[in-house]
């Protein structure tokens, strides 16, 4: 069975109400029922105006985080459940920004992921190597071990529902996107990884591509066989580009 292929925009820390009105206007207005799944996150404070905003559309909504914990004495974080008061299908769980910055590690990022599977919504692993990893050559390495520290935790078979977004860490916000051939690299060996434990699962889970991805060099990574979509950063943010990369991956 062909897997669906996802367009994730993850706005990170950007936007004001106003300009957030306009952009989400604007999708609603080119995107009224896209071949591909497609996915807007914005920031915490503006999921309540999105949601409205993308009552009838088919465009779908995810967080950029979210807390392990249930509830209580965690201040400035964020619950599953308050994500559950508002049409949230998707979390990203491990963005390089949120391990980089921020210092989460692979055991948070699968208790996070874990927490989600007990939800309805679908987590997006984000995973992916430095450029000083890949100078040394341990790219898969590298993303096997962040995978596996979730899969350990999880089961292979919740693969079934987590998305994988393998993300360079070199290629996030640099305009530096790896090649589609450098990408399939990747994606084929993250498929054979799983297989190792599942082929079914292998063949199901949906890998996305993250790192520079604009219009003009999407269509070429969609044509590879283990990319099955993209999450994009900077041009996601103009509706225009983000059109154009929904309209190369359909
Ligand atoms: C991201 O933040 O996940 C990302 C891929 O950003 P950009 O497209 O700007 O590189």
């Amino acid at each position: 069975m062909a897997r669906q292929k996802i367009v994730a925009g993850n706005w990170k820390m950007n936007g004001s109400s106003e300009s957030i009105d306009q952009l989400v206007v604007g999708l609603n207005a080119a995107i009224d029922n896209a071949p591909v799944e497609v996915v807007v996150a914005p920031s915490f404070p503006y999921l309540a105006q999105v949601d409205n905003l993308l009552e009838k559309s088919p465009i779908k909504m995810a967080a950029q985080n979210v807390s392990e914990q249930g509830s209580g004495a965690f201040t400035g974080e964020v619950s599953i459940s308050m994500l559950q008061d508002f049409a949230v299908d998707y979390v990203l769980v491990g963005h390089s920004e949120r391990r980089s910055v921020y210092g989460e590690t692979d055991q948070v990022i699968a208790e996070k992921t874990k927490a989600l599977l007990a939800s309805e919504i679908t987590p997006v692993l984000c995973i992916g190597e430095s450029l000083e990893q890949r100078e040394k050559n341990i790219t898969l390495d590298v993303c096997f071990s962040q995978i596996d520290a979730v899969l350990n935790l999880v089961g292979v078979n919740a693969f079934e529902q987590v998305v994988i977004a393998y993300e360079p860490v070199w290629a996030i916000g640099t305009g530096l996107s790896a090649s589609a051939e450098q990408a399939q690299e990747v994606h084929k060996a993250i498929r054979e990884h799983i297989a190792k434990s599942d082929e079914v699962v292998s063949e199901k889970v949906r890998i996305i591509y993250g790192g520079s991805v604009k219009a003009s060099s999407s269509s070429e990574l969609f044509t590879m066989p283990d990319i099955d979509g993209a999450l994009v950063g900077g041009a996601s943010l103009k509706v225009e580009e983000f059109i154009g990369i929904v309209k190369s991956a359909g």
